[in-house]
């Protein structure tokens, strides 16, 4: 399903321009309008699925084999050092448009262009309770 209020809709159906690095049946990458660093692109899927929730399993498949071949390109074409893979979910995650979108970015050594978590504490007795809490659900 397409919605065609979605900008990333319009986008990946080639109804809005973009500067595309690469398309199949299933995605088109775009280079990101507002880049963290040269070379940042999005792998936007063609039919809109507002997050990783409702993404399908045979679509989210396909995702990190493209992103792997993405990554080894941009760093090739860029000259990076490294590569961040980022992918935001609700906004308080920092999702500012709701289709699922994968960032990969280009890094280069002390670029700063990207602000890394702060590390927390951990406490031991609660970590296993998380940890026992989220493997239950995933049985
Ligand atoms: P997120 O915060 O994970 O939802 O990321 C949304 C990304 O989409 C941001 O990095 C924006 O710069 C980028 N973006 C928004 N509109 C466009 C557009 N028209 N073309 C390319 N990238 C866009
Ligand atoms: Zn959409």
């Amino acid at each position: 399903m397409k919605d065609d209020n979605c900008i990333f809709c319009l986008i990946a159906n080639g109804q809005i321009p973009s500067n595309t690095v690469y398309e199949d049946g299933d995605f088109r990458v775009i280079l990101d309008i507002s880049p963290a660093a040269k070379g940042h692109m999005l792998i936007l899927p063609k039919e809109h699925y507002a997050n990783i929730f409702e993404l399908p399993e045979e679509t989210a498949k396909k995702v990190l084999p493209l992103a792997k071949k993405l990554a080894a390109a941009v760093k090739e074409a860029m000259n990076a050092d490294g590569v961040n893979i980022v992918q935001n979910n609700g906004t308080a995650a920092g999702q500012t448009v709701p289709h699922f979108h994968l960032h990969i970015i280009p890094r280069k050594e002390g670029d700063n262009a990207m602000p890394l978590w702060t590390p927390g504490e951990s406490v031991p007795e609660e970590q296993a309770q998380i940890a026992e809490k989220i493997s239950k659900l995933m049985k």
